[in-house]
């Protein structure tokens, strides 16, 4: 199954190709980046700098793709979604369940404002962990319970994907079936 990793806006290339190695790593995926596409201002959040992630999805649903497959927005920027009063709480990265899009964003990942951020090599685990677990929502799996399964929810902190180390029995089991349903 084809990733295509469509840069919004300013995205460095090894952010990219990052993630790009750490999904074909990771999972039996062929992950492609794209050109830079940007996001209507629309999607804009009314938070200064950030994105409305449910916007995103929306809006990189109509992108067309060659070659199918699922299509991934990573984005440098801050990205926020409702959480209960809070419309503007800052997330990690969004899937659509069973669906085409889902978006991630290094901003959380990198954490520019504590101590000058976060050691590259923890980014790039940050990376691979943070769009494995996009890709799986896209295949239809759901937050998982298991401590330090991939799958769980994160609530928009690193320090949850920190301790996390890969998915587990059953997720892995539903992830590959998916990949290879989505294979047909
Ligand atoms: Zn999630
Ligand atoms: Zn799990």
């Amino acid at each position: 199954m084809r990733v295509h990793l469509v840069p919004l806006g300013q995205v460095p290339a090894e952010t990219l190709d990052e993630t790009a190695r750490g999904l074909r790593e990771h999972a039996p995926v062929d992950a492609v980046v794209e050109s830079a596409r940007t996001p209507p201002d629309g999607a804009r959040s009314s938070r200064k700098d950030a994105w409305q992630a449910t916007s995103l999805l929306e809006w990189l649903d109509t992108l067309p793709m060659a070659g199918g497959g699922k299509v991934m927005g990573v984005t440098e920027a801050e990205i926020v979604a409702r959480k209960g009063n809070n419309p503007t709480w800052g997330i990690l990265g969004m899937g659509s369940l069973d669906g085409r899009c889902s978006v991630i964003s290094t901003y959380r990942m990198r954490r520019r404002w504590e101590n000058g951020g976060a050691p590259e090599a923890l980014v790039r685990e940050r990376l691979w962990k943070i769009s494995l677990h996009e890709l799986g929502h896209t295949l239809g799996l759901d937050h998982c319970p298991t401590p330090g399964c991939l799958m769980e929810d994160a609530g928009g902190t690193v320090k949850t994907v920190d301790r996390e180390t890969s998915l587990c029995e059953r997720c892995a089991q539903r992830f590959a079936e998916s990949l290879r349903a989505n294979a047909r």
